[in-house]
């Protein structure tokens, strides 16, 4: 690893600007600035073929962008080859070598670049305890499970001690209770280490778990960059609001006297949005956890601040600590709601129930085709 940082610019900060990468007619990467501060834990998340994966490797130097620049503590990386970034890279296959050891794995790279043997035995009994397998230094890859691997390739990757280790979805091959583990193992062990950790992901819990800072992409782009609390609480837009959780959407046109939205079920109260004109298509988006319902046979009364829909249970799905029910409210439309299980009513499908949420709760957003006809 070469790079010196430049004042101002820490070693494990990466500044990216109007990044643009296209193959044939399709643009993976649209004109992206991304400014990632040193040691934090950053993840880029989208749907799949959003250019996740694409600015990751630009950033790694295994793809050539079309235009704009890359950082890395300052320094210009864009001409230079992978090995001569600040950066190390873990992939979702974890192509160990399988004839070595764990041990031998490890110590590949720094072989390559003429270490003292010394020097290389060191460092890898030094990476091995850090992702906790130091027991498994002589054991072949093939004797090992999948998170072991993984481990393993972490090791391989933090043994040259960059100062950004970027990870394209490597918790991917795991299941369920063994990515859980792995995130928190990681988020540990990169508050512990202070490496800029730069992790790609379409999991929106795995990027809520972890990261410091959240990146939604959007066809090449970021639509939003914030923390976690604020991408789920205040997504910025639709699309956002939409792919990080669930939401319920309702949509309708801004009333006359501009302040709620009517909609084909119900005239959502939501809270001012000055930008919105009389008669303009809106969304409203509700989250399936905010929204209360109780059994009642009687009409809705609506209360100031509140709003209050009548409708019939047609399923109910325990989910464990939450119990999911979808509640018909008009003939084209359902309402999704969940509900802590513990102390919950018990409701069945054909039960008449009231859903009821808050005013301030909602968000209201322009129309946006990705969330044209979401939920129902
Ligand atoms: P995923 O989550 O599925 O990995 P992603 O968000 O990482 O997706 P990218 O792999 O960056 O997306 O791809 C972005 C777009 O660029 C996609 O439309 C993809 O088909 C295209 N693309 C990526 N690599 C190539 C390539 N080598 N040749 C042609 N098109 C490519």
């Amino acid at each position: 690893m070469t790079t010196t940082a430049i004042p101002d610019h820490p070693a494990g900060s990466v500044t990216i600007s109007g990044l643009t990468k296209t193959y044939g007619q399709a643009t993976a990467v649209d004109g992206l600035d991304l400014e990632i501060r040193a040691g934090e834990f950053i993840s880029l998340l989208g749907p799949s073929g959003c250019g996740k994966t694409t600015t990751l490797r630009m950033i790694a130097g295994f793809e050539t962008p079309d235009s704009g620049s890359i950082t890395i503590g300052g320094k210009d990386v864009v001409r230079l080859a992978p090995y001569q970034r600040d950066v190390n890279t873990v992939f979702q296959a974890y192509a160990l070598f399988p004839h070595k050891s764990v041990a031998e794995n490890v110590a590949y790279g720094l072989q390559q670049r003429r270490t003292p043997r010394a020097e290389v035995r060191e460092r890898v009994v030094e990476a091995l305890r850090m992702v906790r397998m130091l027991d498994f230094a002589d054991r072949a890859p093939a004797q090992l499970s999948g998170g072991q691997q993984q481990r393993a390739a972490l090791a391989r990757a933090l043994v040259n001690r960059p100062a950004v280790l970027l990870l394209d979805e490597p918790l991917g091959a795991l299941d369920r209770q063994l990515r859980e583990e792995m995130q928190l193992e990681l988020k540990l062990l990169q508050s512990r280490l202070g490496i800029t950790f730069v992790f790609v992901t379409h999991d929106q819990h795995e990027a809520l778990a972890m990261s410091d800072r959240i990146a939604i992409m959007r066809s090449g782009r970021i639509e939003q960059l914030a923390d976690a609390d604020t991408v789920y609480n205040q997504p910025a837009s639709a699309y956002v609001a939409a792919f990080v959780g669930q939401q319920n959407f309702l949509h309708g046109q801004v009333s006359a006297d501009g302040t709620t939205l009517e909609t084909p079920i119900a005239v959502v109260e939501g809270p001012a949005k000055p930008d919105a004109k009389p008669g303009d298509p809106h969304q409203a988006a509700v989250r399936p956890e905010l929204i209360s319902i109780e059994p009642t046979n009687l009409r809705p009364t609506p209360a100031e601040g509140r709003n209050t829909i009548a409708g019939e249970v047609i399923q109910v799905s325990p989910l464990g600590e939450v119990i999911q029910y979808l509640v018909k409210v008009s003939d084209e439309h359902s309402l999704l709601i969940r509900r802590p299980a513990h102390g919950a009513a018990r409701l069945s499908p054909g039960d008449q129930v009231r859903c009821d949420w808050a005013a301030e709760d909602v968000r209201l957003f322009p129309p946006d085709p990705t969330t044209a006809r979401r939920p129902q």
